[in-house]
């Protein structure tokens, strides 16, 4: 059983490393921020209610987003692991989880927190971009596709997210730091907690997570 959360600020890589996770050990990435997404452009009511919060760099409200959590886990494709990307990011989350994954019989093995300068993460966000059609991770400078615009692995259309703003980013930062950042002790405190430096080659960081996902 692999169960995983990544924890770290908006920015610190965790869309991009889960991805990998999700090729080599071929358990699913459950990336709450990309459940939303979804519900909002469907226009569910899920969506209508998470809108304005993401809009604004605040968090969805706890309830929502552990139900979906809840809902997600008990899948059957979450039966040898999975990797939980953007969740927990409260400690009433935390402690929801904990409950999940006592019900489902399941474990949450290996949190990893990925540690980047907060330069950096404004410069990560401001130029990111993402694929339309598969969801692959892009940055204009630091991990630019083939052809401007466009991506390599599908032909898919990339955009920029709203929330990828300058106002936002400053806001989501701060969200992190004030809500998400007390996760970090939480998990210190109970063992399989681990911290990597997740700055530099994106491929060198991955090997660092899976060193840690081997042993
Ligand atoms: P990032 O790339 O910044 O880590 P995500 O895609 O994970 O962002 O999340 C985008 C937005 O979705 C967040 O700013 C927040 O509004 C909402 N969101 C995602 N996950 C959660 C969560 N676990 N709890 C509350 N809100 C969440
Ligand atoms: P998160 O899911 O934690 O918000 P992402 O995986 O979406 O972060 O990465 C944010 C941006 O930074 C993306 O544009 C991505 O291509 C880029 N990025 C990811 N890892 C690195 C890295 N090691 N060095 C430089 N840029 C990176
Ligand atoms: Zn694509």
């Amino acid at each position: 059983m692999k169960g995983i959360v990544f924890l770290g600020p908006p920015g610190a890589g965790k869309g991009t490393q889960a991805k990998k996770i999700v090729e080599k050990f071929g358990i699913p990435q459950i990336s709450t921020g990309d459940m939303l997404r979804e519900a909002v452009k469907e226009g569910t009511e899920l969506g209508k209610k998470a809108k304005e919060f993401m809009d604004a760099g605040a968090l969805v409200p706890d309830e929502v987003v552990i139900g979906i959590v809840r809902e997600r886990l008990a899948k059957p494709d979450c039966e040898k692991g999975f990797i939980l990307d953007g969740f927990p990011r409260t400690i009433p989350q935390a402690e929801a989880l904990d409950e999940v994954v006592r019900e489902l019989g399941k474990a949450i093995n290996y949190v990893i927190a990925l540690e980047v300068d907060d330069s950096e993460l404004i410069e990560r966000l401001s130029g990111r971009r993402t694929c339309r059609s598969c969801g692959a991770m892009y940055h204009v400078k630091f991990n630019p596709p083939a052809k401007e615009g466009v991506c390599d692995k599908c032909g898919g259309e990339l955009f920029q997210r709203d929330d990828d703003r300058e106002e936002t980013i400053k806001n989501r930062l701060k969200t992190y730091k004030e809500q998400t950042a007390p996760l970090i002790d939480y998990y210190r405190e109970r063992g399989n907690f681990y911290a990597i430096e997740a700055s530099g080659d994106i491929d060198e960081i991955f090997s660092r997570i899976e060193a840690i996902l081997n042993q």
